[in-house]
């Protein structure tokens, strides 16, 4: 039997693969303009890291965990999202201790069992940032624009911004109870998951997928009209700075985002452009997770974009990274690999070596394919030059150079700077 690679899994394969790394070096290079440095974690984590840092009442922690035990019986985790994973490394390397606050970005996969459809997957990939040690709403307003700046570079250019504020733990318990009085008379109508939520997290009936329950709860106030003086202060100058970076947004009240840790700001960025998960984005700020976590009381903020989203509206609107040239140079030796003839294929493979250690884009034949064919696949390649040995040469101690673009020929010596030769007609493209 042909086995396959697991459900929610996928292969990238050259030709979507250019694609998908011109979106890590444009994130590499927008990340590092606002000031951020990359931060690797492991893929899997302790399983009570997890657990606590996320939530328990939540999705992830209830029922996406890929949660294993090694063989010494350790509980670990697949890493389901990034951010506790990188308050965990921002306490165990005192990163505290630096000049505040510690802005991070990250690139990798995460692991979450959710039932596999367009855009969701098991094994997904993720870009984020956290900035920990600062309440300034300046870093707020950051993680809202960091991102944009970053799809509109890849030529994405429509955005919905949502944007809301789900207070602090001084404010929100009010909100708590006005939410739990408001739905108080349609409790047993509310789905089985929103009845248990009532109790534990109510705000997270808001954004329950069930209609029913969105009818019902159609009514609830809204968690910014709870807000203590000190989360309204905030959230207004977080709307001040996006609408001094021209950002448009829309206040979204049941935005509440599925994790526990999220205080004050939440906001997530959908893409029209995209079917159902539109959501190409989200984050928020997390001023309690760092003391959850075993810290001191620290304030932090970030955003996680799922890079299979961006990948899809990419694709969608045909946006490509700048189209990379073919090979340099293809080394054709007239001769195949049989008897006698060997050492033109040898002198053919010392000078590809030879051309790829200059720094060269160098490709070969490997099919043992006639002079004719293998000039076809240079072609077919868009090699800029082809490099063509055979016997002939070989005794006169020569190389026929064939310009791939002019489709002209010239025999120089091989004991010449060929390397230099090609550079210089290649241009400053290459070192
Ligand atoms: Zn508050
Ligand atoms: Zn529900």
């Amino acid at each position: 039997m042909q086995v396959k690679a697991p459900r929610g899994t996928y292969d990238l394969l050259p030709g979507q693969i250019e694609r998908w790394q011109w979106l890590i070096a444009q994130a590499r290079e927008v990340f590092t303009q606002y000031g951020y440095g990359e931060i690797i974690t492991p893929i899997f984590e302790h399983a009570e890291l997890i657990e606590r840092g996320v939530g328990e009442t939540t999705d992830i922690v209830s029922k996406q965990m890929y949660t294993f035990s090694d063989k010494s019986g350790r509980r670990l985790t697949l890493r389901p999202e990034w951010t506790a994973p990188v308050v965990r490394a921002y306490l165990e390397h005192n990163l505290h201790a630096r000049p505040q606050p510690v802005k991070l970005y990250y690139i990798g996969p995460s692991f979450r069992y959710e039932r596999p459809q367009a855009g969701r997957y098991r094994q997904f990939h993720q870009l984020g940032a956290e900035a920990i040690g600062s309440a300034d709403p300046a870093l707020d307003a950051e993680m809202i624009a960091m991102p944009i700046e970053l799809y509109r570079r890849l030529g994405l250019s429509r955005f919905v911004i949502l944007l809301n504020s789900i207070g602090c733990p001084v404010c929100r318990p009010a909100y708590r109870q006005a939410l739990r009085a408001a739905l108080a008379p349609h409790l047993e109508e509310l789905c089985p998951v929103c009845r248990t939520r009532y109790d534990l997290n109510p705000l997270r009936i808001l954004d329950c997928k069930s209609e029913k329950c969105h009818e019902l709860s159609a009514g609830v106030p809204a968690s910014r009209e709870f807000l203590c003086r000190e989360c309204a202060d905030h959230f207004a100058q977080v709307q001040a700075i996006l609408e001094a970076f021209g950002l448009e947004y829309r206040l979204d009240d049941r935005l509440v985002r599925g994790l526990d840790y999220y205080t004050k700001t939440v906001f997530e960025v959908t893409s029209p452009d995209l079917g159902s998960q539109s959501s190409l984005l989200g984050g928020g700020r997390y001023d309690g997770l760092v003391e959850e976590c075993g810290g001191p009381p620290t304030p932090g903020v970030g955003f996680a974009a799922g890079m299979e989203r961006a990948m899809s509206v990419m694709e969608e609107q045909g946006l490509n990274p700048p189209v990379k040239g073919g090979p340099d140079v293809f080394v054709v030796t007239a001769g195949g690999s049989r008897a006698g003839e060997y050492g033109v294929r040898l002198r053919g493979l010392a000078l590809l070596n030879e051309l790829r250690r200059a720094g060269l884009t160098a490709e070969t034949d490997y099919m043992n394919r006639s002079l004719k064919a293998q000039l076809k696949a240079a072609g077919r390649l868009s090699s800029r030059f082809a490099l063509i040995i055979g016997s002939e040469e070989m005794a006169k101690n020569t190389v026929q150079i064939k310009d791939m673009q002019q489709g002209t020929q010239e025999e120089l010596p091989l004991d010449s700077d060929l390397i230099g030769w090609i550079q210089q007609r290649i241009g400053g493209s290459k070192q």
